[in-house]
């Protein structure tokens, strides 16, 4: 397994789920047992013995290379939502969309202060939704070490609104 046949294997769908838009269709990736763990393990290699407390990430693809991490690398995994959605105490951050407002949430007693996470997501666009999942985990006290993605489009200047954080992704597009 290597990362071109992991890019072969994502799916592109032009229009959806609004015309313009060129979806990156992740799910080929986590169907196939040897590419699903190839990127698992692939989106770790930095961060093994590193002493990293949690895995952030938001819904839905975030849980699912999320969760794999953390079970990856020994570390819980704390997912952030829409709101609405967490049963208990929550901390909510709002932002800006192109249009209009968007909100994700956090369970206060999720990250205790001074705990080191990564953030994890499938994708980086803009970078408005890891943004505001570090936000929350910075306001709860945590550490952000790391985002770590399978995917970047590079032209949407995500990376450059995380300048003062290290990204690593695994395959990019323009
Ligand atoms: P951002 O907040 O602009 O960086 O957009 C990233 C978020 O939108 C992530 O949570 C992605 O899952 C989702 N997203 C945006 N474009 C795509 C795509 O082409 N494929 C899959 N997810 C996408």
């Amino acid at each position: 397994m290597d990362l071109t046949t992991i890019k072969s294997m994502i799916r592109i769908k032009e229009d959806f789920p609004k015309e313009g838009i060129s979806f990156k269709d992740i799910t080929p990736v986590i169907n196939d047992a040897k590419a699903f763990r190839y990127v698992i393990k692939k989106m770790c290699e930095d961060f093994y013995g590193r002493d990293i407390d949690l895995v952030v990430g938001p819904e839905a693809r975030g849980f699912i290379m999320g969760s794999a991490m953390a079970y990856e690398l020994g570390t819980g995994f704390v997912p952030v939502r829409k709101p609405g959605k967490l049963p208990a105490d929550v901390e909510k951050y709002e932002y800006q969309l192109e249009y209009g407002m968007d909100a994700l949430e956090i369970h206060r007693d999720a990250i205790r202060p001074g705990q080191r996470v990564i953030i994890v997501d499938d994708l980086l666009a803009t970078g408005g939704t890891v943004s505001a999942t570090a936000h929350l985990v910075e306001s709860l006290g945590g550490i952000v070490e790391a985002f770590v993605f399978l995917i970047e489009l590079t032209e949407l200047g995500g990376r450059e609104r995380l300048k003062n954080y290290d990204v690593k992704s695994l395959v990019e597009y323009p």
